[in-house]
């Protein structure tokens, strides 16, 4: 074991948990994004790390070759418990602003 799990009461279930602290990492992660509504979550997977995507470079021999580096949904409920994420931001809403300002650089979307 890498890190042992602590669970933090903000977030629904260890399931949740997890996929936030994976923002960032390839695979698929959930990323906390500010908009001027508010607060919501977005389902994120990326093919290449956060902090990989500055070592990718063209390759001149597949010029024609579009790939994603990310891409994001959106997130009304937890993938694993069914909760209403909205609730989750109306009891905590202090944690998923801040938790959404360590995020912003992670989106790519519009
Ligand atoms: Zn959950």
């Amino acid at each position: 074991m890498k890190d042992e799990f602590v669970p933090n009461e903000i977030f629904c279930c260890s399931g949740f948990q997890h996929s936030v602290e994976a923002a960032g990492q390839r695979g698929l992660a959930v990323l906390a994004h500010k908009t001027s509504s508010g607060i919501m979550f977005l389902f994120q997977s990326r093919g290449i790390a956060f902090e990989d995507v500055k070592k990718v470079g063209p390759n001149p021999s597949a010029t024609d070759i579009k790939i994603n580096v990310s891409f994001e949904t959106g997130l009304q409920y937890c993938p694993w418990c069914g909760r209403r994420l909205q609730e989750l931001i109306e009891i905590s809403p202090e944690a998923f602003v801040e938790l959404a300002e360590k995020h912003k650089k992670f989106y790519t979307g519009p």
